[in-house]
């Protein structure tokens, strides 16, 4: 499967290690784009705890395991927690755009040097071409999608993930020390 993409990641598609941060699970992900794109209400029912869109009457959120009765689900999820996705997916698109190109140039690159690296192609225009741009073609699928939708995605998850762990873990002492 590729995994190359648009600038907005897609919730079903995103790497997501196991760092102790329940933030964001893909449900809450899909839901905030939704919202932001006027496709969803804001308000529903979501856990306590981690923010997952959950049905009124679940009992442990799928996402975290958070009983109901233990957390009590909220209707809206709070801004900080919002606003914090909103810039991890931000820069995750930043990256994997900026990989992408590394792509997209090194499948230009590439088939040239193959074309100038065999004199009898290298001086025939018509060998030439004919040895290139299938080359091209295949390349501008393979690289941008490698370079951007694997590394690109990855590295952009790095970086933001960081400041997304620091915003949940002050979050979280904020919210628990208050209550
Ligand atoms: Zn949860």
């Amino acid at each position: 499967m590729s995994r190359y993409r648009s600038p907005e990641p897609s919730p079903e598609e995103r790497f997501r290690p196991d760092d102790g941060c329940p933030i964001f699970s893909p449900r809450l992900e899909e839901h905030l784009v939704a919202v932001s794109r006027g496709e969803t209400p804001e308000r529903g029912t979501f856990c306590g705890n981690c923010y997952t869109p959950i049905a009124r009457d679940t009992k442990a959120c799928p996402h975290c395991n958070e009983s109901t009765s233990k957390r009590r689900p909220v209707d809206i999820v709070p801004a900080p927690i919002a606003a914090a996705l909103r810039a991890q997916r931000a820069t995750e698109g930043r990256w994997v755009n900026g990989f992408a190109y590394i792509g997209v140039l090194l499948a230009m690159v590439l088939p040239l040097a193959a074309v100038l690296g065999i004199p009898t192609v290298k001086d025939s225009l018509i060998l030439g071409t004919a040895v290139y741009a299938p080359l091209l073609l295949v390349g501008m699928r393979v690289f941008p999608a490698i370079f951007g939708g694997y590394f690109g995605d990855r590295k952009g998850f790095e970086k933001a993930r960081a400041k997304t762990v620091a915003v949940w873990e002050q979050w979280v002492a904020e919210r628990d020390n208050a209550g």
